[in-house]
């Protein structure tokens, strides 16, 4: 059992796919969290992320690993833990242009469909692209949305110290890149079930998608 959760930043896709899987004993994949470690990489071998070509270029040198256990994720970059330095802000202002380079979403495309295919038991993925492009046969698709404001103040909470207009701007920025660029961009796929977490507690969000997922069994 595949199940796809994409939508953008802020909209409570990580806290949700990692409690469902969790729940449910399916493994779990943050796809973000290796476009950020691609981009952490660039970054600190002074690859100059604002120019394609040279993105490109590096895109299949860094080895990135998932660890995919729901209440234990990891992600390291040649043997080194990132879980930290992934998340600075100078990271996150980077890595839309890191995402949209087609080679580093091809070199990442494969490595997450190797993880779906090797999952024993089902896996919930999250990301931008995953119901679309990454795994289009998904058994379950959720598209994930909520208002920009509800988003913005969910992720200053995450991010102590940032000022909520501060961080509305760039997760506004962020999405329209990731919406806007031409390789496999933020989408809701036709078949996906669109959830608004606007007005829904994690609780809520995370019952909505195991009944899902629970319906779609019953139906296999
Ligand atoms: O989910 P998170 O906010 O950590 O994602 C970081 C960035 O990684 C996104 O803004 C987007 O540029 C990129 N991304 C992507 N495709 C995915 C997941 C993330 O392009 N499937």
């Amino acid at each position: 059992m595949v199940v796809a959760i994409d939508g953008p930043a802020g909209t409570g896709k990580s806290s949700t796919s990692r409690a469902v899987a969790a729940q449910l004993g399916f493994s779990y994949l943050d796809t973000g969290a290796q476009y950020r470690a691609m981009t952490w990489w660039m970054l600190g071998h002074g690859v100059d992320v604002d120019d394609p070509a040279a993105v490109a270029a590096a895109a299949d040198k860094p080895e990135i690993v998932s660890g995919t256990d729901p209440d234990h994720p990891t992600i390291t970059v040649d043997g080194v833990d990132v879980a930290g330095p992934i998340r600075t802000p100078e990271v996150t202002a980077k890595v839309s242009a890191v995402s949209a380079v087609p080679e580093v979403r091809r070199r990442i495309s494969g490595i997450q469909r190797a993880i779906a295919a090797g999952a024993e038991h089902g896996i919930v993925v999250e990301g931008r692209d995953i119901g679309t492009t990454v795994l289009p046969d998904a058994d379950l698709k959720i598209f994930l949305t909520a208002s920009p404001e509800a988003r913005a103040a969910r992720r200053s909470g995450e991010l102590k110290g940032v000022d909520l207009k501060t961080t509305h701007q760039a997760l506004i920025a962020r999405d329209t890149a990731d919406s806007s660029r031409a390789a496999s961009p933020l989408a809701k796929a036709g078949d996906a079930v669109e959830v608004d977490t606007t007005e829904l507690t994690l609780q809520q969000v995370v019952e909505c998608v195991v009944t899902l997922v629970e319906e779609k069994r019953v139906a296999r």
